[in-house]
This record gives structure tokens, C-alpha cells and sequence, in this order.
């Protein structure tokens, strides 16, 4: 047996600064919950927000990652849903279980929603408590280092239902981050004809590509026509040059937060009967799908960026946020 590492965890301290230091031995887990082992932590455009102090919900000290997953090491004793030895991903939303859309299965749109890694602490330590309620299982073994991807999975998982991805359609995504290219896994699974990934990187688009996807330039295949969009910029301008691609009586589903974000023009909406929809967060059963997309395509599922041990974390959101990483979904493994 390896001797046990030091359990450490990933303080946000103020813009710009992250301090990792020793964690504590977790406490034994309440009745409800489980102990986790934290295998993978995936790195977002939230998480760069927190770094650079553009975020006012974050307070001084909070553990970032609210993408994560691990394997259970403890379970408290009235848990019944998971076991010793399970690999489960988090989902980091902590909802009130009260309210109108908790009520009826949309966790994400809780009004009095916090979020692991954010409002309270997250999944950047060693080891992690939480209520086995907020955790997925994944069937099967999957490579644990992938355990990070369900979370944003979900997010193309959910986007996908939003847009009424159905099989043989031809969908048009924009934007080849993690949300364009889970969206793209999901949309596969679920039989589409084509998935064509709209995309102004050229080393991402010939990422996309070595996964299977077709990869365009912005402008470029001007010709083809689509009858499903899913935009994951969401800017007013990203909206209104897709609506251009698509047949009459498509569907838009917009999964982007762009800045400035405007309608597009809505007599094209009403001449060509263009459904256009929202998409945000997810529900557990799109985590469970995700969990299950994961357990058979692994690392291979989206396009990934590792980085190896917590120590070298600060140094990886910080190269995040700058761009200087990010043509993946970056990774942590603790
Ligand atoms: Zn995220
Ligand atoms: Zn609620």
C-alpha cells in the first residue's frame, strides 16, 4: 500500500489569490451523509470569475469546485443509497426541497439554490462531506479522473431535452467549449443525423474534430441548413447569425450567459415559426444520463486538460482564466 497522502484543500483568499493548505481528517458523516474521496475537479468559467474577484457571492476562505466527483469512503448510517467503494459524481446544487421547482424536479431553478464551490464549500480538497442525496452513482467503473466531466455533461445533457434533440436531427452548436461539446456527446447518443460544432478556434476545431464532430469557422459551410441550434455564447449576435442557418420551424436553445445578451430580431421568429428556449442547470435524472455517458466513453467523452494534485491548482485556474488553458475542460486531480 502507497503511504496516505496529505489531505490538503484550495482556499479562494481574495481576486487573484488561492492558498492551498492541510485539510483535517473528516469527521465522521452525519446519519444522511457520505464521505467522498475526491478523484477529479473540473474548472469553469465560474471558477475564473471567483479567481479574478469579478463574483460577490463568493466570501473570503471558501474551498472552490462545484464540479466533482470521487469515490465514497464513508457512509453515514441511515444511507442506504450508496455504498463503500461507489464512484459518484456531486451535484454541488443545495436546494431547499420546498419551493414550486424543487417540486416538481428542476433542482437548478431554486429560488433559495446555493451552490458548492460558490455560496458554501466545495470539492478542491482531498476529501469531501455531503448529504448522499446530492451525489449520482455511476454504473459501472469509470476512469476516475473523469469523474469531474458528469457535472458539465449535464449541462449539454439538459440543453439537449431543451432543444428537443430527437433522433435524426441535424444540429448546429455554437461554440466548442465543454457545454458545446457535451451537448454534441449527448446529442449523438440520442441519434442524431449530424452534429456540426460552430467554433472561431482553430486548435480547439481540430479538437473537435479528433473527437468525432464536425468542426466549422464562423461563416464557413454557409450553405448547409439545420433544423436544431443549441448557442452556447448567447450573445444577441450569436443568436441572430444561427437563426440564419436554420430551416423553418427550428428550434433555438440558448445555453450561453453572454454579456449583453439581446433577442434577435422576432419577426424572423414569427415568419419562419422558430421556437426559440432557455436552458440552465440541470436535473438529476440529466445527471444520472451523464453519469452513464461518462461510465462508457471516459476521458474520451469531451475534450480535457489534466493537471496533477492540488498543489498545482491555484497555477491551473489561474492559467484558466487568463486563457491560457481552456481548450478542453480542465481537470484537477487531487
Ligand atoms: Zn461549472
Ligand atoms: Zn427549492
Amino acid at each position: 500500500m502507497s503511504a496516505p497522502t496529505l489531505a490538503r484543500r484550495v482556499a479562494w483568499t481574495g481576486a487573484e489569490r488561492l492558498v492551498v493548505e492541510p485539510r483535517p481528517a473528516p469527521t465522521p458523516p452525519g446519519p444522511d451523509e457520505i464521505v467522498i474521496r475526491v478523484e477529479s475537479v473540473g474548472v469553469c468559467g465560474t471558477d475564473a470569475a471567483i479567481w479574478r474577484g469579478d463574483n460577490n457571492r463568493v466570501r473570503i476562505g471558501t474551498i472552490l469546485g462545484h464540479e466533482f466527483g470521487g469515490t465514497v469512503v464513508e457512509v453515514g448510517p441511515n444511507v442506504t443509497i450508496r455504498t463503500v467503494g461507489q464512484q459518484v459524481a456531486v451535484d454541488p446544487n443545495l436546494v431547499c426541497g420546498e419551493c414550486r421547482e424543487c417540486a416538481t424536479g428542476s433542482r437548478g431553478l431554486c429560488r433559495r439554490r446555493e451552490l458548492m464551490g460558490l455560496d458554501v464549500d466545495g470539492g478542491l480538497q482531498s476529501y469531501v462531506t455531503v448529504d448522499a442525496a446530492n451525489t449520482v452513482a455511476v454504473p459501472g467503473a469509470a476512469d476516475p479522473r473523469a469523474l469531474a466531466l458528469i457535472e458539465p455533461i449535464a449541462v449539454g445533457v439538459r440543453a439537449c431535452a431543451r432543444a428537443n434533440v430527437s433522433p435524426g436531427a441535424r444540429l448546429v452548436i455554437v461554440g466548442g467549449g465543454a457545454i458545446g461539446m457535451a451537448s454534441a456527446l449527448q446529442a449523438r447518443s440520442l441519434g442524431a443525423k449530424s452534429v456540426t460544432v460552430i467554433e472561431p478556434d482553430a486548435v480547439r476545431r481540430a479538437t473537435i474534430t479528433d473527437h468525432g464532430v464536425v468542426a466549422l469557422a464562423p461563416g464557413e459551410g454557409a450553405a448547409e441548413r439545420w433544423d436544431v441550434a443549441i448557442d452556447t455564447v448567447g450573445s444577441g449576435a450569436s443568436v441572430s447569425a444561427v437563426m440564419e442557418l436554420l430551416e423553418p420551424g427550428s428550434t433555438i436553445c440558448v445555453a450561453g450567459l453572454a454579456k449583453g445578451g439581446a433577442l434577435p430580431p422576432t419577426e424572423d421568429l414569427v415568419r419562419r415559426e422558430l421556437t426559440l428556449t432557455g436552458t440552465f442547470c440541470y436535473t438529476s435524472e440529466d445527471l444520472s444520463t451523464a453519469a452513464a455517458l461518462v461510465a462508457r466513453h471516459g476521458l474520451a467523452a469531451i475534450p480535457n486538460d489534466i493537471v496533477q494534485g492540488l498543489n498545482d491548482a491555484p497555477a491551473a485556474i489561474e492559467a484558466f482564466a487568463q486563457g491560457r488553458l481552456g481548450r478542453g475542460k480542465t481537470l484537477i486531480i487531487p
